[in-house]
């Protein structure tokens, strides 16, 4: 089974940029100011490449696609 992903953006590095919302508009919006509003519905198939593109163009490196939650938790901490 493949690991379900999201995208998550950091809050604290997040300079309002909003290319994020322009790479993933499936996922991501911006709110009044700007900032993204990130929807954290499971990413699968081709929209993967596209979140993958999105968080590496991130100039601050506030975006990230990483495990969702719940399998986050699920999963016992490397050793
Ligand atoms: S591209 Fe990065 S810095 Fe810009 S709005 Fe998105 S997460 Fe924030």
């Amino acid at each position: 089974m493949s690991a379900r992903l999201k995208v998550r953006v950091d809050p604290i590095l997040c300079d309002g940029h909003g290319l994020c919302a322009e790479l993933l508009p499936e996922r991501i919006s911006l709110d009044d100011w700007g900032y993204p509003i990130v929807d954290g519905t499971p990413i699968e198939g081709a929209l993967l490449a596209h979140a993958r593109r999105a968080a590496d163009a991130c100039p601050v490196v506030a975006l990230r696609v990483e495990r969702a939650a719940a399998e986050a938790a699920a999963t016992p901490p490397a050793r």
